[in-house]
């Protein structure tokens, strides 16, 4: 567990420095721990603003929501509801909306957090925020998963706002549930406020790109690592798991650039071919089908085999904790691009970079989503919209510079890449902190 687990030191004064609340404490070895971790390993390389360390280890802001609706068949069902603002100093609170199962709050604590990192690696001017809901969205009606998302929208009303904290997808989340949000939030406020949430409907004020932004941000710095490490792209086996928004777009550019998608993984099967799956056919199975499952042109594999596949290329894209100690022996690949938030656990990443793994953190990889909500978010201020050229180019352009500064770091220190991202974002997080100061 991390240093601030430890006694808390008290002044003269009697106040208490560092004590640790209880929901900080709990938990310690889920993507909250696993952030703690991450954090512990930057900070000798924050010089001064190491003081302002602590300040990344509890999240500014915690809302706990019931959220209740009424069922089709007529009971009342009560879900719980979370918005996180972990960071502020940079800007307002940004970062996705999940609806799952298995939704906890130190959960959404740790992508809260590691949505400030990623904001401040590209460096568009967040801070960084998450909300979840703990529900199964499968198993409601449109009409259910609507009433949901309306009162859900109205509960953290209290936080959110275009200048505020600003929602957008994150898992089982889309267009349509962003479209509830804005509307629910502008007919509680009075005033149509498109800029609320991104990755709203192109036709609702959202932007061109936004849907495919963060696969082709995996894509791009996978293309930039495989330049610097000299893999040739073209022939390389590729590995997925998950297959939506982010697997599937990585696998369809990289497929485009040559590549072979030889394994998809996906909650309804793991699925193989060592020639290369016909992607565009496997999206369009998706589509219909709602998973990978079932696909003709491929072979069925048992899933704890995914992680030993022969390639090149390996990406997580779909939940964390996926890659932990006792699978990470088994991977062959070369690279990692972690397109999920927090796949891989601290001992696994251990394991990979004494294998010689290179490893694309998720909080560099899988930025080009919010960077496209950036994008998105100025357009609405604006009401001023870009071609998908234009988004696309400034979308590649941001994610290459700031890998490079990454690389550069890493060779620098000699440290991860994970490493490297969180020492360029926590400076600039803590660098803000500081000179913002403590109020009053
Ligand atoms: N949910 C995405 C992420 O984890 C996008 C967040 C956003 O666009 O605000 O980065």
């Amino acid at each position: 567990m991390s240093s601030s687990s430890g006694a808390p030191a008290t002044t003269a004064a009697g106040a208490v420095v560092h004590s640790v609340p209880s929901y900080l404490q709990a938990d310690h070895l889920g993507p909250w721990g696993n952030y703690l971790q991450q954090v512990d390993r930057v900070t000798p390389y924050l010089g001064n603003l190491a003081r302002w360390v602590e300040t990344l280890k509890r999240p500014k802001r915690i809302l706990i929501v019931d959220v209740p609706i009424e069922l089709d068949n007529g009971t009342i069902a009560h879900y719980e509801g979370y918005r996180v603002q972990h960071n502020l100093s940079r800007g307002p609170g940004k970062g996705g909306v999940r609806f799952h199962q298995d939704v906890t709050l130190s959960e959404v604590m740790a992508l809260s957090a590691w949505m400030s990192v990623k904001n401040a690696a590209v460096n568009v001017p967040y801070g960084g925020a998450k909300g979840g809901i703990r529900v199964d969205p499968k198993k409601l009606s449109m009409g259910e998963l609507e009433r949901l998302t309306r009162r859900y929208t109205s509960e953290i009303g209290l936080l959110i706002g275009p200048s505020k904290d600003i929602p957008a997808p994150d898992v089982n989340t889309n267009g349509q549930i962003m479209a509830w949000m804005m509307d629910t939030y502008s007919m509680n406020t009075g005033a149509t406020a498109t800029g609320v949430v991104t990755g709203k409907p192109v036709d609702l004020g959202g932007s061109l790109g936004r849907v495919e932004a963060t696969g082709r941000g995996v894509y791009t710095v996978g293309v930039e690592a495989a330049k610097l490490t000299g893999l040739a792209l073209s022939g390389a086996r590729v590995a997925v798991q998950g297959f939506g928004n982010v697997g599937g777009i990585a696998a369809k550019l990289f497929a485009e650039a040559g590549a072979k998608v030889v394994a998809v993984q996906d909650h309804t099967g793991t699925i193989f071919n060592g020639n290369g799956l016909d992607v565009p056919a496997l999206l369009a199975h998706v589509k219909t089908r709602g998973g990978v499952g079932g696909f003709a042109g491929a072979d069925v594999m048992k899933p704890e085999e995914f992680w030993g596949v022969d390639c090149e290329i390996l990406i997580p894209a779909a939940l964390e904790g996926q890659i932990t100690k006792d699978n990470a022996g088994q991977i062959k690949a070369k690279l990692v691009i972690e397109g999920a938030n927090g796949p891989t656990t601290t001992e696994a990443d251990d394991i990979l970079h004494d294998k010689g793994v290179l490893v694309l953190p998720d909080v560099i990889a899988n930025a080009g989503g919010v960077t496209v909500s950036y994008f998105e978010w100025v357009q609405d201020f604006s009401s001023f919209f870009w071609s998908e050229d234009e988004i696309n180019a400034r979308l590649v352009r941001i994610m290459q510079e700031a890998f490079a500064g990454i690389w550069q770091v890493s060779q620098e220190h000699k440290v991860s890449l994970r490493t490297a991202t969180f020492i360029v974002a926590c400076q600039r997080i803590l660098h803000a902190r500081e000179m913002r100061g403590l109020y009053p």
